[in-house]
């Protein structure tokens, strides 16, 4: 009973406002546009049945330490696993229903095409594997993961388009006929991106000094064209000249939410990760993921509770004791660790005189999503494209250093069944389904729910017209807007409402580089024992590989200061 009324609870608290659906219908004839929730994705497949709720709470006889675990991203489903596979009583409390398994991976099925509502880009397979593998299972048993090709389709508003993949035979070529000696430039710039990979990810994501590639890394650093307090953008001027080679090594900073223009330099090895090491997808789709995190953590006797969400982290003394459930239900726990993302936590959970001061950090770029269902498939696009500005530097600089929508953006393009053709179940297999991710500057601070509905709804407007007029502008997409069968749309409000991320910044604090590696907000809480946190504005970052990596380090840290049995 009291499950069923947090549900009907959290049914009010996501349903949006009379006013603002109809003036999201006004903006277009048909087919309607309809937000896209939690508690409205009928077609989502849902696996399995809920696990009851266990209002005794996580401490059970016998056995190790227990731990309560808030939210059930994927950094609360990797630290269960490993935590249960030690002896530790595990159990998880999630705010949404059970079909929101994996947080913000998840999936939604609009006129019989398959959606990635999250994350889309797998990138660093063997993190996969590796955390698959100390949980105990085989990702290539689970699922296939296929290497995307090509990489990317990339087009700009001057109408050019590019295949951007150094597999593609005419690569050199086209990169040629837009700066002359810009090949060699770029095996350089590579060159550097890769160091910067192999000597960044084991000492500042993996947290492991790894001394045998520093002084590479180091002599790297020094060198005045790759120094790492440049932005990106500087870095890449040390490279090419023209504006358009600088946005097409630069525009995966818009997956950490950042600009160009104040990503560090060391984000080149996000370029380095994509064109060197491939993007991949996992075919059947990225949910795939969290669920065999789930089914792990069951048969390893971790509790799940959907629709269940979390108040207060409740502390006695220095230390947390537990959870107050927005039911009212107290849960008693050894150790908490808490997967919303860390600001919210901070400011909403925590009792005041002992939260970390959080409101001065800075957010990354929040986006608006579109999920477009069309009955014809649309072969300008590639499994990944990106369609950017001419004008990039304002592009960034209206939402980053203005904090207003631009008048031209950059945004990226998502059509899966490239690669998987599963992704299309309508009759006779013809359709597509396109997902489009717009970058927007942080929600102002401060402001309530109806300002937030109000700006988001404009952006939202502003975007879509940018995305169609785009569109136009692609070989075979003049008729774009007439093929779609099915839209639904996820503002910067409804990703913050959904998954309590404040300012709707959907890939969480900012990676500047005060805010980044060991800079950023520790996963042990500095004046709670027994407190810790994992996702994706904890270290070392966002993105799936990282909360991934941060879940394995914060399980060796807990074994270190809280042993199962001690
Ligand atoms: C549109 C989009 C595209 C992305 N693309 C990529 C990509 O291509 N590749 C990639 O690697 N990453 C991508 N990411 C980032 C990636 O999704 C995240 O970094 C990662 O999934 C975050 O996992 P998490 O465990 O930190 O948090 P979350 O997935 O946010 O999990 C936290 C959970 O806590 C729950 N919760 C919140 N408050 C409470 C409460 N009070 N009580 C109980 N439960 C609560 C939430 O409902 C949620 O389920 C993308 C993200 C988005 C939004």
């Amino acid at each position: 009973m009291r499950v069923c009324l947090t549900g009907a609870v959290l049914a009010l608290a996501c349903a949006p406002s009379t006013s603002f659906r109809t003036s999201l219908r006004r903006a277009r004839a048909m087919p309607p546009v309809t937000r896209l929730r939690a508690l409205e994705t009928p077609d989502v497949d849902v696996a399995g049945t809920a696990a009851p709720a266990s209002a005794a709470g996580a401490a059970q006889s016998g056995g190790g330490k227990s731990v309560t675990i808030v939210g059930a991203g994927v950094g609360s489903l990797v630290s269960a696993a490993l935590l249960a596979q030690d002896g530790y009583k595990v159990e998880i409390f999630e705010k949404n229903p059970e079909d929101q398994v994996g947080g913000r991976i998840n999936q939604a099925v609009i006129e019989g095409c398959r959606f990635e509502l999250g994350p889309s880009l797998l990138l660093l397979p063997d993190v996969y594997r590796k955390t698959f593998a100390a949980c105990g299972l085989d990702l290539d048993e689970e699922m296939t993961i296929a290497r995307v090709d090509p990489t990317y389709k990339a087009y700009f508003d001057d109408g050019t388009g590019f295949v951007l993949d150094p597999r593609d035979p005419d690569f050199k070529g086209n990169l040629e006929a837009i700066e002359a000696g810009s090949y060699e430039q770029y095996k350089k710039y590579m060159e550097s991106a890769e160091i910067n990979l192999e000597g960044g990810w084991p000492n500042f994501i993996e947290e492991k000094l790894t001394l045998d590639v520093l002084p590479k890394f180091i002599a790297n650093a020094l060198t005045p064209r790759n120094f790492p307090l440049l932005s990106h953008n500087q870095h890449l001027k040390q490279y090419f000249k023209t504006k358009k080679l600088n946005a097409l090594f630069s525009f995966q900073d818009l997956y950490v939410g950042l600009s160009p223009y104040n990503a560090p330099a060391v984000f080149s090895l996000l370029t380095a990760i994509e064109l060197s090491d491939g993007v991949y997808y996992p075919i059947g789709g990225f949910h795939q993921i969290p669920k065999a995190l789930r089914r792990r953590c069951e048969e390893l006797g971790v509790k799940f509770n959907f629709g269940a969400g979390v108040k207060k982290i409740s502390v006695e003394g220095r230390a947390a004791a537990g959870v107050e459930l927005d039911d009212g239900r107290s849960v008693e726990s050894d150790l908490v660790i808490a997967n919303p993302d860390l600001p919210f936590v901070e400011e909403t959970m925590i009792p005041a005189e002992k939260k970390r001061h959080t409101e001065n950090m800075e957010y990354s770029t929040p986006v608006v999503s579109f999920y477009f269902a069309t009955d014809k498939r649309f072969d300008a696009l590639g499994h990944h494209t990106i369609c950017l500005s001419t004008d990039y530097e304002r592009s960034w600089d209206d939402i980053v250093v203005e904090g207003k929508f631009p008048p031209n953006f950059n945004f990226y393009v998502h059509a899966p069944s490239r690669t998987d053709p599963s992704v299309i179940q309508r009759p006779g297999g013809e359709g597509d389904s396109i997902m489009v991710l717009v970058p927007t500057p942080p929600l102002p601070a401060g402001i309530d729910d109806a300002e937030k509905e109000r700006i988001s709804q404009e952006w939202y407007e502003q975007a879509r017209a940018g995305v169609i007029k785009q569109f136009g502008k692609m070989p075979g997409m003049q008729d774009f807007e007439k093929h779609i069968v099915g839209e639904q749309v996820r503002t910067p409000a409804d990703w913050g409402k959904l998954y309590n991320m404040n300012r709707g910044a959907v890939f969480g604090l900012s990676c500047k580089i005060s805010q980044l590696s060991f800079l950023r907000p520790s996963p042990r809480h500095p004046n709670i024992d027994n407190l810790y946190f994992v996702g994706a504005s904890t270290r070392p970052g966002n993105g799936v590989p990282l909360v991934m990596t941060g879940a394995r380090l914060l399980h060796e840290r807990i074994m270190r200061e809280a042993p199962v049995d001690a």
